[in-house]
């Protein structure tokens, strides 16, 4: 399942660019509908509970 959440994540890495969201739109998490700044961010946020909610 994780695999699965990182896979999604990845492939949403290849968005265009976008200076006005955070992390200028590289590092998304599908699941929460969220943007993170770095990859680092958003791998933490994998292992959150906000996360595991969703
Ligand atoms: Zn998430």
């Amino acid at each position: 399942m994780i695999y699965y959440l990182y896979y999604l994540a990845t492939k949403l890495l290849h968005q265009e660019v976008d200076f006005d969201v955070t992390g200028c739109a590289q590092h998304y998490c599908i699941t929460c509908a969220r943007y993170f700044v770095d990859m680092r961010s958003l791998k933490e946020h994998f292992k959150t509970k906000i996360h595991k909610k969703q």
